[in-house]
């Protein structure tokens, strides 16, 4: 660890702040090589000191890293991953959740939904770069395979999960190796064992520990075909999470039906948060008034129109009428169904308010464009796409995050 990053940790409040003052967007400076995102779904923050990740360990003292990337709400697959490509927060991209209802369309969202409509509130970073003349490719991505604004990554793959890590990388490898004229400038790469294990198994077990380190060999993989490729010295990797993970019991469940008369709502969200939609003619707010009275301590209500600030969750008829935030380990379910669901209860899952520690995220950017050795404190992750519009020599659609990653992380 060097001076300056030891400067950063001491101050890291006083940097927060002189970040925020600072308004251009920076350029990177050192070369100009291609940029690799890369998410490890449901990485927890601390993952990086409790699990053998000596691959992720060496790009975090070779490059910048964060204590926390805090996601937004809610710390869900599909919104976080939308808005780290996009910094628009769900309320302003529009993928509110992994499921939704649209009242304007009637219709409702599954996670394999890839119809422009859903996902036409965001521009991601690839079709920014697209619209800019430099070539994308993703392999996996939430978003990746629809079409926006009449384009698409230059490459990309349908989304299978039967695909292990160490297939991806080669996968990615594969890009990386061709022709320059063909050859793609950013990257995107997405492993998703570390979710499913973590939900399955819970965040403390021995099988997240092994997933953990499968992806962590997977990168590795990535780093050695770099060096086969002659291109390590000159790529640049942004590795991030979408959020963390925390331990779930069905002991620790909360019913909708002992708070609201089933009969006057759609319910639209369960587990660590809530949803729920009244039928035409319920009075709302009487509504949401009983329900407070009702709801144990550990479950906050609110009106859409009320929910706090900092979750930044009201701009969209999306978003359930009625929104319920559990404490952390509390979920929220439906009687309908729950000797079925109890019997195959996840022993972790994510999905709470983001400033929740639990829920904390991983990010790492490592390579030429970015200092060497320095850890900053928490950051959203609303900023993130304006780094890579900063390394890339990309102008950014307007989003919701600003310049204090780029200009905290570049190296100048
Ligand atoms: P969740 O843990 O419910 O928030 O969602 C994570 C899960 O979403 C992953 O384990 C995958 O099964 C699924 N998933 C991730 N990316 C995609 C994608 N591009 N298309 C469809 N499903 C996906
Ligand atoms: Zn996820
Ligand atoms: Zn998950």
């Amino acid at each position: 660890m060097n001076l300056r990053s030891l400067v950063l940790i001491a101050t890291g409040t006083m940097a927060a702040l002189c970040f925020s003052a600072c308004t251009t967007l920076p350029k990177a400076s050192a070369g100009n090589g291609p940029l690799i995102l890369i998410s490890i779904d449901g990485f927890r923050w601390d993952y990086l000191q409790k699990y053998d990740v000596p691959t992720l360990r060496q790009l975090a003292a070779a490059g910048t890293h964060t204590r926390r990337l805090i996601p937004s709400f809610p710390s869900r697959t599909f919104p976080n991953h939308y808005t780290l490509v996009t910094g628009l927060r769900p309320e302003h991209h529009g993928i509110v959740n992994n499921y939704f209802h649209d009242p304007a369309l009637k219709a409702d969202f599954a996670k394999s939904n890839n119809e422009t409509y859903w996902w036409s509130g965001g521009e991601p970073v690839w079709i920014t770069a697209e619209k800019q003349g430099v070539r994308s490719a993703c392999y996996f991505w939430p978003g990746s395979e629809v079409e926006l604004q009449g384009r698409h990554p230059s490459f990309s793959k349908p989304y299978d999960k039967k695909l292990r890590p160490a297939q991806r990388v080669d996968g990615l490898l594969e890009w990386l190796a061709l022709p320059e004229a063909e050859r793609p400038h950013l990257f995107v790469l997405y492993f998703d064992t570390v979710d499913v294990a973590s939900h399955t198994y819970g965040p403390e077990s021995p099988e997240t520990a092994a997933a953990v380190h499968e992806v962590d060999s997977a990168l590795a993989r990535l780093l050695d075909g770099l060096v086969k490729l002659g291109r390590r010295d000159t790529t640049n990797l942004v590795v991030v999470s979408d959020h963390g993970m925390s331990e779930t019991s069905p002991d620790r469940v909360v019913f909708f039906d002992d708070l609201m008369d089933m009969s006057l709502v759609t319910v639209e969200a369960n587990g660590p948060h809530g949803g729920v939609r009244p039928k035409p003619g319920v009075d709302t707010a009487a509504l949401v008034a009983s329900i407070r009275a009702k709801a144990p301590p550990q479950v906050h209500v609110y009106l859409r129109e009320e929910v706090p600030e900092q979750l930044h969750y009201r701009a969209s008829n999306r978003i359930p009428p009625i929104v319920f935030v559990p404490d952390d380990h509390w979920c929220i379910e439906q009687k309908t169904g729950w000797p079925l669901l109890q019997a195959r209860f996840d022993r972790g899952n994510h999905g709470w308010d983001p400033a929740t520690p639990n829920m904390g995220a991983l990010f790492i950017a490592s390579g030429p464009a970015f200092r060497r050795g320095v850890k900053l404190p928490d950051v959203d992750n609303i900023h993130v796409y304006n780094l890579v519009c900063s390394v890339l020599g990309l102008t950014p659609a307007p989003n919701d995050g600003d310049n204090r990653l780029a200009r905290a992380a570049l190296a100048r």
